[in-house]
């Protein structure tokens, strides 16, 4: 029985999008999987966070693994037998003034120049065209077009059954506690016993500096609270998710015309306790935020906030590939509060890692060592 499994070539801890991904992907390449998941799979940030699928406004040192993703979630329902829900309207950055539109032109001017294509100037007439309900007083922004969203719980689980529907062992409720060398394979203590692989991936997300620590890499992960609010439903009004480049904003409207507005501001994680307290004053300036832009949103109703519990670099960049200690040790944590968009490619990037030593997606900065040799 898979379920009883032991022992494994792969054992990936954590199972966000990012573990699941992973171990989606080690299956693919025939590598026998175990995933242990504390909770249950989409439980934390992966399940709970705002589905923005974006390659807008990322850093530069994770466009490559970004571009790679993407090409992944626009066949998504090829990959997991399921779409997530995954629609792709574009996102857009709304520049507030000419201030603004004048560090979106550099920026865009930069990426050209580094050869990426993806983010392009938009002038007010088009933003009009694309964000009608848009304030007359936004002089333009970014778009990139092939920009989305997603159903994040769905997409999670979707990436786990399909791990699981290839043979990897998924169990959940079960907590690792420790991570030790036995001879030439990696033993992994649980509260369900131990599991045994010569390769391990620490897909711990906010809890990753502990398996990092037992790894003897200790990092500076700060466990952050993003919150989130949403509105009942409104007249349609936009397409895109837009984003704002001066003010902690993002927001979109679903189908059913509700609005989800993120962008940012933080409440307070406790995760040992697997619980997140808002601050709603803190989300009042969200709304207020929403009221400046788009006059539409005045007077539209917040029916529900939460927040997830996220780890944080910080660099703002995710920890991503080789330990720099161990063979067989393998990082994937930190993204930050976007990292949901990058699960489907950097789960194959790292399973390429894992089964070849090497990928062609550049990773370069995204190492643990930025962090280790400080220490
Ligand atoms: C409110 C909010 C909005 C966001 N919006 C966006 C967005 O629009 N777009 C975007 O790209 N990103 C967004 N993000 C960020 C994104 O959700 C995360 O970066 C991403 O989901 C991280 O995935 P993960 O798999 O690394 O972590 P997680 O989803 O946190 O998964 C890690 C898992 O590891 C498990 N675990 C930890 N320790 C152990 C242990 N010892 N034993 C067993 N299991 C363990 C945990 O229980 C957890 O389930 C948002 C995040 C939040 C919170």
């Amino acid at each position: 029985m898979t379920r009883d499994r032991r022992n494994a070539d792969v054992i990936v801890i954590g199972g966000g999008i990012h573990g699941c991904s992973t171990a989606l992907h080690c299956a693919m390449r025939g590598l026998s999987v175990i995933l242990i998941e504390k909770d249950h799979a989409g439980r934390h940030a992966s399940g709970v966070n705002a589905g923005g699928v974006r390659q807008l406004a990322r850093h530069v040192a994770e466009i490559p693994l970004s571009n790679a993703s993407m090409a992944l979630w626009h066949d998504i329902a090829e990959l997991v037998d399921d779409d997530c829900g995954f629609t792709s309207d574009g996102q857009v950055l709304v520049a507030e003034d000419e201030a603004d539109l004048e560090g979106c032109r550099a920026r865009v001017a930069d990426l050209t120049l580094r050869g990426f294509h993806h983010e392009e100037m938009i002038d007010a007439r088009e933003l009009r065209a694309i964000v009608p309900a848009v304030s007359e007083t936004c002089p333009g922004g970014v778009i990139s077009r092939r920009d989305g969203a997603a159903i994040p719980l769905r997409a999670t689980q979707a990436f786990k059954r399909k791990a699981e529907s290839l043979g990897a062992t998924i169990r959940e409720g079960v907590r690792v506690t420790k991570v030790e060398k036995d001879g030439s394979n990696w033993r992994v203590t649980t509260d369900a016993g131990a599991f045994l692989a010569p390769r391990i991936v620490n897909a711990a997300g906010a809890w990753a500096d502990r398996i990092a620590s037992d790894l003897g890499e200790p990092v500076p992960l700060e466990v952050i609270a993003p919150m989130l609010m949403i509105t009942a439903p409104l007249p349609a009004f936009i397409k895109p998710v837009v984003i704002l480049r001066g003010r902690k904003l993002s927001f979109k409207q679903f189908d059913n015309g509700t609005v989800l507005i993120g962008g940012g501001h933080l409440g307070t994680p406790l995760r040992d306790e697997n619980v997140t307290l808002l601050d709603w004053r803190k989300l009042a300036i969200s709304a207020g935020t929403v009221w400046d832009l788009f006059p539409i949103m005045r007077g539209a109703p917040v029916v529900r906030a939460w927040a997830g519990i996220e780890a944080r670099m910080p660099d703002d960049l995710p920890v991503f590939g080789k330990s720099a200690r161990h063979e067989g040790a393998y990082h994937q944590f930190g993204f930050s509060a976007h990292g949901f968009q990058l699960g489907p490619g950097a789960g194959a990037v790292m399973a390429e890692i894992i089964a070849t030593g090497r990928s062609n997606v550049p990773i370069d900065g995204l190492d643990i060592a930025r962090f280790t040799t400080t220490h």
